[in-house]
């Protein structure tokens, strides 16, 4: 991410929790920061005591060597009911967080460890409870922003053995040995993922190239499988996991290219001329912006298309919404019917594309019908290599980003923006009046070249596949 971005996800925004909190006008903030924790439970303390003090914000709490904060805590009669906020840093501007529509287990499991804490701290709980955004909400419809919804607390027990077996691993001099599997993504992807992924071997079970991955990967190296290679092709798979697994191995042994020619040739045989090859950018607000929209909707303001004509001639077409607070929804749509006009098959790499021209149709029903027909044309790029193509520097994965550095040259080298987690940030300096006009302009460049490579290197990538069916 380049250092401007950076600056701008630091400088912008009001955060969810601080949106949050305005629910309870009579809150009061224990508003001292983590590194002089003393403090804050010296804080928390004096405004427990008092009983005008029917709210607090981060109330610090420590006991065992064990240290919460508690989003906020409610007084109810004698007891205090303790609330999560999850993802409480979101940023509703930039939405540099992803916020919660939806009680997730971790949410129930952080607000048991705040309860659990602060009852051995000496405070008396009533209930637990978790606000999170309402995902019916709608800007100007009658519904709440957020949603109040009282957990059931995990077991004390339960809590007593994570915080134990936590603590067991900060007491120790050197990092557990952890083999990377599902924590990595899930429930947010690690921050330590690059450093644990460094050293693994290209065979390794966590490149295996099948979805869902994580359960047969865990299952097989129970069994002391740790190679894809000695992967078993009779064990319980579907046909398409048993066809990865298979081009994995293949790939492996010569390490390089597998290509499934004759099913790949029988599938591009279908394919109608003219092409065009098509991505979208879109960026989510956690607190929508435009009437009708819920929060993390994703707004579509950009879009790149390569248009290939029948003569081999190919021609680029694009839209980059003005980040000026007004819905580019409608202006997108018109461009972009424009824009594929001519096209008899349209390339995109995912289902995304789909899924947000079936919700533009939605918004705009008059052009429902024409955004349905854009549909229809689709043909997805990833499935055909998902069937057809594998190469150990795919890592077990078919994202374009992880499949085109492998076979297209200078992909998305030395572009500023480089990958979708790029877009929304910039989007937010684009969005804010304070930013100088010049670095607008150098940001909206930045972003026409990324998407623009986007389908640039669709057209690389099924070149190349259209030539090793030549050779
Ligand atoms: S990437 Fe993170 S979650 Fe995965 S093994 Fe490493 S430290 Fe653990």
């Amino acid at each position: 991410m380049g250092e401007v971005i950076a600056l701008g996800i630091k400088q912008q925004g009001t955060s969810v929790g601080v949106i949050a909190q305005k629910e309870f006008p009579s809150g009061v903030l224990v508003d001292i920061p983590n590194t002089r924790f003393a403090e804050a439970v010296t804080e928390t303390a004096r405004l427990i005591a008092d009983p005008d003090v029917l709210v607090i914000f981060e109330a610090a709490f420590e006991k065992d060597n064990l240290r919460a904060r508690a989003d906020i805590l409610v007084r109810v009669d004698d007891r205090w009911e303790v609330i999560t906020l999850p993802d409480k840093e979101a940023d509703h501007l930039l939405g540099e967080v992803k916020s919660s529509t939806k009680v997730k287990g971790y949410h129930i499991d952080d607000v048991s460890f705040q309860a659990y804490v602060l009852e051995s701290a000496g405070v008396k709980i009533g209930a637990a409870v978790v606000i999170h955004l309402n995902p019916e909400y709608t800007l100007d419809g009658p519904l709440p922003l957020f949603k109040t919804e009282r957990v059931e607390r995990r077991p004390e027990g339960w809590v007593r053995e994570q915080a134990n077996a936590q603590l067991h691993i900060l007491n120790q001099s050197d990092s557990p040995d952890v083999v990377v599997g599902r924590q990595c993504t899930d429930p947010h992807p690690c921050e330590f993922s690059l450093h644990c992924h460094a050293n693994l071997q290209v065979d390794d079970l966590a490149y295996t190239p099948i979805s869902p991955k994580w359960d047969t990967v865990n299952r097989l190296r129970k069994s002391g499988i740790t190679s894809i290679c000695d992967i078993d092709l009779h064990d319980n798979f579907t046909d398409l996991q048993r066809k990865n697994i298979l081009s994995a191995q293949d790939a492996l042994q010569v390490n390089g290219i597998v290509i499934r020619k004759p099913e790949l040739q029988e599938e591009l045989s279908q394919i109608p001329l003219p092409l065009a090859f098509m991505d979208f950018e879109t960026v989510g607000f956690a607190i929508p912006r435009w009437s009708g929209m819920k929060p993390w909707q994703p707004m579509q303001m950009q879009f790149s298309v390569h248009q290939l004509s029948l003569d081999g001639g190919i021609e680029h077409f694009e839209f980059l919404a003005e980040a000026d607070r007004t819905d580019p929804r409608l202006e997108f749509v018109k461009h972009l019917l424009a824009a594929v006009k001519s096209a008899a098959k349209i390339v995109v790499w995912s289902p995304y594309e789909k899924t947000q021209l079936n919700k533009l149709a939605e918004v705009f029903p008059e052009y429902a019908e024409q955004l349905h027909a854009v549909a229809a044309k689709l043909w997805d790029l990833c499935g055909v290599f998902k069937r057809n193509i594998y190469h150990p520097g795919f890592k077990g994965s078919f994202s374009i980003k992880q499949v085109s550095p492998v076979l297209v040259a200078d992909g998305y080298d030395g572009l500023e923006i480089s990958c979708g987690e790029d877009v929304l940030p910039a989007w937010g300096r684009l969005s804010d009046p304070d930013v100088p006009t010049d670095e607008k302009r150098a940001l909206r460049q930045s972003l026409l070249d990324y998407c623009k490579q986007d389908t640039q290197v669709m057209v690389d990538l099924l070149t190349i596949v259209c030539s090793s069916l030549d050779t």
